[in-house]
């Protein structure tokens, strides 16, 4: 069967330490002011009966990709295992892609191209984890293939109350937050 990576954030375990921003920024170079994945905090409900989620986001390498569909040129693209990257070489700077993703997941380097999480993919083909994967203290984040049943992804978004962030947009996240 082929892989389909996905990843697991346990928001009953994200504390918001921002390990993964930290890493990520140092493992994919990202410049002052760009992001590849971040956290938020977000509060609901009326006081005092209030309750907080706390996640770590980033790209969901949805499995319906609204930013392959409006890139022009072909450098938005699905990578191995579902995961979408961008051609660096073939990416103007258009920025159609950034329009369309219903979730702020890209951002513009000074460089030029448009960057965005991949799952480490440089990691992946060395056999390692996503940098934020490793790095998370609380190990809230938990990352595999969903497409084989036994790993740890899937059992976790198999067992859990699992959601995917903004459904409507038809976008089909391959990011799970369990609560
Ligand atoms: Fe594309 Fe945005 Fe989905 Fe990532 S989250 S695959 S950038 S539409
Ligand atoms: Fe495609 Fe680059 Fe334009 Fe994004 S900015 S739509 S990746 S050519």
């Amino acid at each position: 069967m082929k892989k389909r990576y996905a990843l697991a954030v346990d928001t009953r375990r994200c504390v918001a330490c921002n390990a993964s921003v930290i890493v990520c920024k140092t493992e994919n170079r990202v410049p002052n002011g760009g992001f590849r994945c971040w956290t938020v905090q977000e509060t609901s409900g009326t006081f005092p009966e209030l309750a907080l989620e706390v996640r770590s986001e980033r790209c969901n390498q949805c499995a319906s990709p609204a930013c392959v569909a409006a890139c022009p040129t072909g450098a938005s693209h699905v990578a191995e295992g579902g995961i979408v990257a961008v051609a660096k070489d073939q990416c103007t700077g258009c920025k159609a892609c950034i329009a369309s993703c219903p979730y702020g997941a890209r951002y513009v380097h000074p460089e030029g191209p448009v960057d965005k999480c991949t799952f480490c993919l440089h990691r992946l083909a060395r056999g390692k984890e996503p940098a934020c994967v490793e790095t998370c203290p609380t190990k809230a984040l938990t990352f595999g293939d969903l497409g084989d049943p036994e790993s740890a992804v899937a059992r976790l978004v198999r067992g859990r109350r699992a959601r995917t962030l903004r459904p409507e947009a038809g976008t089909n996240p391959q990011v799970f937050f369990l609560t």
